[in-house]
This record gives C-alpha cells, structure tokens and sequence, in this order.
C-alpha cells in the first residue's frame, strides 16, 4: 500500500533530474531507496544492489557512516546556519579552506564554496573572468573546454559542457565557449589561434572524463596543456567534481599528471554526498593579485557558500579518507577492478575496451571487436538493465555515438566484494550477447 502510494505520488509531483521523461512517467521510479551501508542501498521492497556508482560518483566513503552523521548533528545543533557573506565567517569553513590548500595541487591556497559542481565551475568561469577585468584585459571571456566533456548544468557549465545534447536540451551556444578535441593539444592550439588568444580567459578540463564515457588522456597531454595555457597566457582550470578526494587513487586526479592548476573545481566527494558541498580553489599568484588589484566588492556568492554543517561534514568526511587509508584502497582495488574488466573482455566478445584509473572504470561495446563496428541501437542500457536485475547499479554512456558501462564505487570496498561485481557484470553482458544471436 505504501510502496503504490509512494508510485503514484512520484509520478505526479516529482520531476527527476537528468530523468527519461516518459519512461518516468509510465513506469515510475526503478528504486525508491531507504537505506544505505557501505557499498549497499537496500530499497523499499527490501531488495539490497550494490551501488557501483557511488550513486552519482560521489558516496566515496561509502553508506550509512555514522562518524559523519554524527558530525553533521552536532553542527546542526550547535550552529546549523550562519552568513560568510562579506565578513562573517564560521569555524568549519575556515578550518575547510585551511585543509583544502594543504591538500589540494600545486600552490592552490584559497577557497571559494558553493553548493556542488555546477556552482563551482560557473564560479570558476566568472572569477577567471573577473581576473582579466581586475589584469586590465576585459576582452579575455571567452571559456575553452574539451569534447566529451561534463562540467554542470548551471547555464555556464552548461555551455562549457562539450556533450552537445546538453547544450540542444536548452539551445545553449553561447559564442563566448569554444571546444578542443578531448585528446589533442594540436587542436587546442587551433582553437586559441582561430578565436585569438586575447579573447580567451580560460580552459577547463576534467583529469579524467567521467559523465563523457570515461576517457583518459594521453600521459603527457596535460604537460602540454600547461605549456600552451602559458605561452597564450590563459587561466588552466581542473574540474576535480569526480576525480578529487581520491577516486583515481591519487588525492586529486591531476596528481597522475604533475601538474599544477591556477584554478580547480571540487565537489562530490569532499563530503562523501553526505552533504551539499561544492568550491573552487585559486592558486596562490590569482589569489594575491585578487587581493592586490580589487579596489570593490566581490559580487559573486551563494546564501549557502561557506555552509557551517556541510564544512563540518567534509572536515569529518577528509579526516576518515586519511585515516582509513581510503586513497590507497582505491588504488589497489582500482587495480582489482581494471583486471576483472580485463578478464571479462578475454571471455566476452563484445566487449571492446577496457579503461580505468583508481575506482573510475569503463567497459566499450563493440558489435565486432575485429572491425570496431558498433552496434545499431547501443547494447550498455541492456547491460545496465540486466546489472539491475542481479544486484548492481552502473550507468551507460551512449553520446557521441558511444557504448560504454561505467562504474566508480565507493572507495570503502573490499576484493571480496569487486570480485561480486564482477561476477555480476560478467553474467549481465553474458544475457545480452545470447539475447543478440537470438
Ligand atoms: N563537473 C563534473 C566533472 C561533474 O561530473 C559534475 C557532475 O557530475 C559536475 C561538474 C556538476 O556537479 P553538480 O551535479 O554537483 O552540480
């Protein structure tokens, strides 16, 4: 009776994010979800998955941990809510920031919070902006992000986002954001040289492409970028929305790569999802020059910015990283991940790559591995249905074309429990290549 109530309830009055409209509206919710342990969610019927996404890459310490329930109540009780507007402040958020800059790349020392991913890159884009006017160079606007790639849903990151349906969904093709092939530095050259380098503010890119279908760049690619970020003078932004807080293995992704941001995006897994929590950081040089060159206010800032209670909790939730060495885990077990795909692909035929770094992995569908001919209609949702059905959560990418299962659980699990994984991925794309020669 209440699981129906809750049905019909949804279907009316709930619109979902990123949600397949009809689908929604015919069948209702896939899972209503009521609890969650480690890398467990059990749902109102009682059936247990494994999220094998982190939910939206972002549960890194896993489910129900109580250290940082606890953490967020008694902030809640003591001071739930309190203004940084100007010159309030409030404990957490400076203890935050002051933890941030010791552990984040490079010299990024100052923090600027929002309340998630899309904030924080329509931030970065309005300071790096901001910066120019403040430099003396006001016609620096324009934002060069990359193909594939996922930067938020604000109406900023929206057109930074190089996934093109994104952009169709609200006729978002703001001329003042330029895209580069995800992979090519040649292009990115081109590009700058094409729109002229004394129009461009900045480029921004992910580590590691995760909403895009995975895709990891070429080893020196980011060098690179550096290099060509400082002969044309442009700000480089990182978004670290997925790959901070230890996802690849490394604290933050562009460790992989030794390379130092001016400015970089974090979000997700700075609370664990436990909270809403989101910022950009400026490296030390942007942030002096901002304290040098402002004469006015600063007229960027959220009501929630600097929120006592999500500080609080990704202060709990940072300090848990460490100590439980989850960073290193999610190295090893990354690796434990990558050779299950691995095996996998020996032993099914349409699968036709395998990528991954830390708990941040994908599997390509191939209709014919030889030819690298893809299928007609993409064959990921099918698996993902078919994961479902056995007790794991993972997600499709088919953009651009593409056919990808992609998985980032949280970084608390254990061999026994990828090898689970595994065995289900395994047996689901098992299904869907029999149901083809059918
Ligand atoms: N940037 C990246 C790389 C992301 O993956 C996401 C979300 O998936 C965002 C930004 C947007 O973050 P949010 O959904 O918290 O607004």
């Amino acid at each position: 009776h209440r699981i129906k109530e809750l049905m019909d309830l949804d279907k009316k009055h709930f619109l979902h994010p990123t949600s397949p409209i009809k689908q929604q509206q015919d069948q209702g919710p896939s899972f209503i979800f009521t609890e969650g342990k480690g890398i467990y969610l059990k749902d109102i019927e009682g059936n247990t998955v494994i999220d094998g996404m982190s939910s939206l890459w972002n549960v890194n310490i896993g489910h129900g941990n109580e250290e940082l329930g606890k953490s967020a109540m008694e902030q809640m009780s003591k001071l739930a809510f309190s203004s940084c507007f100007a010159t309030f402040s409030n404990e957490p958020a400076i203890r935050l920031a002051a933890k941030l800059a010791q552990v984040s790349p490079g010299d990024l020392s100052a923090t600027f919070f929002t309340s998630g991913g899309s904030e924080a890159n329509d931030t970065a884009y309005k300071l790096a902006r901001h910066y120019w006017i403040l430099r003396g160079q006001p016609n620096r606007k324009k934002i060069i992000s990359r193909t594939k790639s996922y930067h938020g849903v604000a109406m900023g990151s929206t057109n930074a986002t190089g996934l093109k349906p994104f952009r169709d969904f609200t006729n978002s093709f703001d001329p003042d954001f330029c895209y580069a092939d995800h992979f090519s530095t040649e292009d990115l050259r081109r590009v700058i040289e094409a729109e002229g380098p004394e129009t461009i503010a900045a480029f921004i890119a992910e580590p590691i492409q995760g909403a895009g279908g995975l895709h990891i760049a070429p080893e020196d690619y980011f060098k690179e970028v550096r290099r060509i970020c400082d002969e044309y003078g442009l700000l480089f932004i990182t978004d670290e929305v997925i790959t901070g807080f230890g996802r690849t293995g490394k604290y933050f992704g562009m460790e992989h790569y030794h390379v130092a941001p001016d400015m970089m995006c974090f979000a997700k897994g700075v609370t664990s999802g436990y909270a809403q929590l989101g910022g950009v950081m400026l490296s030390e040089k942007i942030h002096q020059d901002f304290m040098e060159l402002s004469t006015g206010t600063l007229l960027h800032g959220y009501t929630y910015s600097g929120h006592p209670m999500a500080c609080a909790v990704a202060l709990k939730n940072i300090e848990l990283i460490e100590q439980e060495g989850l960073i290193e885990n999610a190295e090893k077990m990354g690796i434990e991940l990558l050779t299950g795909l691995k095996r996998i692909q020996g032993e099914r035929r349409i699968v036709g790559k395998v990528k991954g770094l830390g708990l941040m992995a994908g599997l390509e569908l191939l209709k014919d591995c030889q030819t690298k001919k893809t299928f007609e209609n993409p064959v990921s949702p099918l698996i993902v249905a078919e994961a479902a059905k056995r007790g794991l959560i993972c997600r499709s990418v088919v953009f651009d074309g593409q056919d990808v299962v992609v998985f980032a659980p949280p970084l608390i699990i254990k061999k026994e429990e990828i090898d689970k994984l595994i065995d289900i991925i395994n047996e689901s794309i098992a299904a869907v290549e029999e149901a083809i020669v059918k």
